[in-house]
C-alpha cells in the first residue's frame, strides 16, 4: 500500500510559509474569485468582502497567506480609485490620530518614510504634524494625485535609490497584508530606520473577535489581501527583521456615513438596506471594530527565535 500525502498539506518546495520558510501549508479556505483578478479587484475601496484567492495556513507559525499570489505589484502600478481620493479627509483623521500616537517629532528627529503612501494622506499629515516626510507608492495615478496636492512621494517600492535614509520614522500603514513577502518588506523597511528609530505597522488581525464571528465573510477577507496577521505572527515577523515590538494599539477608522452604510449593505438582505439623507452622508464616523493592529517597533538588542 503507498502512503498517499493529505489532500490538505502541501509540501512542494517552492509553497513555503512566507514568515518562517517552512514547507508546511494547509489549504483552509478555498479561492471565491471569479476569473483572473484585474486592478479593479485591488482598490483601496473594493467591498467585494469574502472573495480571496485560496489561503493557506503555515502549520508552523500560524502565518495564513494566499500562496498562489505572489505576482501582484502589476495590478498596484495600474491601480485608480476615485473612491479612496473621496474619504481623504476622514482618512486624513485616522492618520492624524495615528502620528498623534507617536512621539512629537523634534528638530533632530524628524524624518518620516510612509511606504505604500497611496495619494500622501499620511505624508500630508506628518508634514502637517512636523515631519520632514516623504512616501514611496507603487501606483502612477496615486503618485500623480499626490503631486497634484504637491506632496513628494516617490514612485515605486522598496529598496528604491531615492529612499536611503535613515528615517525616525517609518510607516507601514494597511500594506504589509498586501505583498506576496511581507518578511523582506519589514525587514528593508527595518534597515531604514536611524538609531531609536520607530517602525510602525498597521494590518487586519486575523484572530480578532469580529474575524472569528464573520468567519468568511469578515470585510478583511478581499482580492487585495493576500497575508494575513495576528498579534504572535506579527510580533514574530518583526523579531525576525531584528525589531522588538514596543507598543500595540486597536486603530480606530472614520468613514463617511454614506459611505460606512454603502458597505454595510452588502452583508444585509435587499429589504433591510436603507438610504442615508444626503445632508448626513458626509457625516464622520469613527468604527471602532478592534479587529485591525497598530504596532510599534525599533531595533532590537537581539535577534529572536521561532514563536
Ligand atoms: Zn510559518
Amino acid at each position: 500500500m503507498v502512503n498517499q500525502p493529505s489532500d490538505d498539506v502541501v509540501s512542494a518546495p517552492i509553497r513555503r510559509c512566507w514568515l518562517c520558510g517552512t514547507c508546511g501549508l494547509r489549504r483552509i479556505k478555498e479561492s471565491t474569485l471569479r476569473g483572473d483578478p484585474t486592478s479593479r479587484n485591488f482598490e483601496i475601496s473594493n467591498a467585494d468582502y469574502g472573495t480571496t484567492a485560496a489561503i493557506d495556513q503555515c502549520v508552523r507559525c500560524g502565518f495564513c497567506q494566499c500562496t498562489d499570489m505572489v505576482d501582484v505589484l502589476k495590478f498596484y502600478e495600474d491601480l485608480e480609485d476615485p473612491a479612496y481620493e473621496m474619504t481623504r479627509p476622514q482618512r486624513a483623521r485616522q492618520k492624524r490620530v495615528l502620528l498623534n500616537r507617536l512621539p512629537r517629532p523634534t528638530a533632530g528627529a524628524n524624518r518620516l518614510l510612509d511606504v505604500g503612501a497611496g495619494t500622501g494622506i499620511l505624508v500630508e499629515e506628518a508634514i502637517a504634524c512636523g515631519y520632514d516626510a516623504i512616501g514611496v507608492e507603487p501606483s502612477r495615478r496615486f503618485c500623480a494625485r499626490a503631486k497634484h496636492h504637491g506632496l513628494p512621494v516617490v514612485q515605486g517600492v522598496l529598496p528604491h535609490p531615492d529612499l536611503t535614509g535613515p528615517y525616525d520614522v517609518v510607516t507601514l500603514v494597511d500594506v504589509v497584508e498586501h505583498v506576496p513577502d511581507p518578511l523582506d518588506l519589514i525587514t528593508r523597511a527595518a534597515r531604514l530606520l536611524a538609531d531609536g528609530g520607530v517602525l510602525v505597522v498597521v494590518t487586519p488581525d486575523r484572530s480578532s473577535l469580529l474575524a472569528r464571528i464573520m468567519g468568511d465573510q469578515w470585510w478583511h477577507y478581499r482580492v487585495a489581501h493576500i497575508g494575513y496577521f495576528d498579534p504572535e505572527t506579527l510580533r514574530f515577523a518583526l523579531a525576525k527583521a531584528g525589531l522588538q515590538q514596543t507598543e500595540f494599539h486597536r486603530p480606530t477608522w472614520y468613514f463617511p456615513l454614506g459611505y460606512l452604510v454603502e458597505r454595510v449593505h452588502r452583508y444585509l438582505p435587499r429589504w433591510a438596506r436603507f438610504k442615508v439623507p444626503a445632508r448626513l452622508s458626509d457625516l464622520v464616523i469613527p468604527v471602532h471594530l478592534r479587529d485591525s493592529m497598530m504596532v510599534c517597533a525599533t531595533k532590537a538588542q537581539t535577534r529572536d527565535t521561532a514563536p
